[in-house]
């Protein structure tokens, strides 16, 4: 990237602008109801959060709400295999965008059973395989890792939306099953989803998604307590890969317009990382096209433009 980005005078009254904008704007699209824990949440929830690598905390809007972090948890999964694992997981999941909805089978039936990619659900499933493989208990590694990333005790999975997705969650199990076919998912596929559905349940708030993913900005290195989560290679890794194939099927549009390795989930976030500043993180339920939260990537694309933030100058 090209410099710093340029600091607004008052980077909070900015935020607050554009949440106030991107509420006059009309909402446009719908909660997820596929998971019908989701479908309850108040559509007109809107927040905004930016931490910065030096620890300065900003925010708009509703950013201290916990919502379901759904397929943001790929990141943390990701992150962790990652540590527990060499490059033959890459043999197992590739690192090319899908060009394909994010639950699709399709092409996994092509592929023999590999998954294009970690943020898609299948390469997730593959992920959740590995985790549950390489940890005793990974449910609880799983929260013990984002509750230390965000320094808060607190974070926990809300138990009625990893219920609700067991219950509906056949188009994963079709996913795991096939794969399971091809030899590519280890252990028994119903501890694998369940490991799955729980840290897709878990539910944290802009401000603690921002702040837990700062390493991803920092080459590794959480910021304020200097422990290295990840090596250098590894984060960059994890941001080629939310440039590529984080915002699904959008994520060329994404790049194209925003410039920045983001992540986006059912329940209406999106995290972007911001190399050498920080991670802006945005949140509002309803979804339009390929799953992706409307107003949260209006704000996002706003901010990003309007301080020049694509690792694209
Ligand atoms: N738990 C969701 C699913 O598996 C995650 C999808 C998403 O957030 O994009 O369908």
């Amino acid at each position: 990237m090209e410099g710093t980005p340029k600091q607004p005078k008052n980077c909070s009254s900015l935020l607050e602008e554009l949440v106030e904008e991107a509420r006059q704007a009309p909402r446009g699209g719908q909660v997820a109801d596929y998971i019908p824990a989701l479908a309850e949440v108040e559509p007109d929830q809107l927040g905004i959060a930016v931490v910065e690598l030096d620890g300065s905390v900003h925010t708009a809007g509703d950013a201290n709400v916990p919502f379901s972090i759904q397929s943001i948890s790929k990141i943390f999964g990701l992150a962790m295999a990652m540590s527990r694992t060499d490059d033959t997981l890459w043999e197992r999941v590739r690192m090319e965008p899908s060009g394909q909805a994010f639950n699709s089978v399709v092409q996994l039936e092509w592929e023999h059973g590999i998954p294009r990619n970690p943020f898609i659900n299948a390469g997730a499933i593959v992920i959740a395989d590995v985790l549950t493989s390489r940890y005793s208990a990974s449910k609880t590694a799983f929260l013990q890792y984002v509750r230390h990333l965000a320094g808060k005790e607190s974070i926990g999975a809300d138990h009625r939306v990893w219920e609700s997705e067991k219950q509906h969650g056949n188009r994963n199990a079709a996913l795991a099953y096939l794969m399971k076919s091809f030899g590519n998912i280890e252990s028994e596929v119903s501890a694998v989803l369940d490991h799955y559905f729980f840290q897709c349940a878990v539910s944290m708030s802009c401000v603690d998604l921002a702040k837990s993913l700062s390493f991803l900005a920092n080459k590794g290195v959480q910021p304020g307590s200097d422990e290295r989560i990840c090596d250098a290679r590894s984060a960059h890794r994890i941001n080629a890969l939310l440039s590529t194939s984080g915002m699904y099927d959008q994520s060329g549009e994404f790049a194209f317009t925003v410039g920045l390795p983001a992540k986006s989930g059912v329940g209406g976030g999106i995290v972007a990382v911001v190399p050498d500043y920080g991670v802006i993180c945005a949140w509002s339920p309803p979804l339009i096209r390929f799953g992706n939260p409307a107003r949260a990537v209006s704000i996002i694309t706003e901010f990003a433009q309007r301080l020049g933030l694509s690792v694209y100058h």
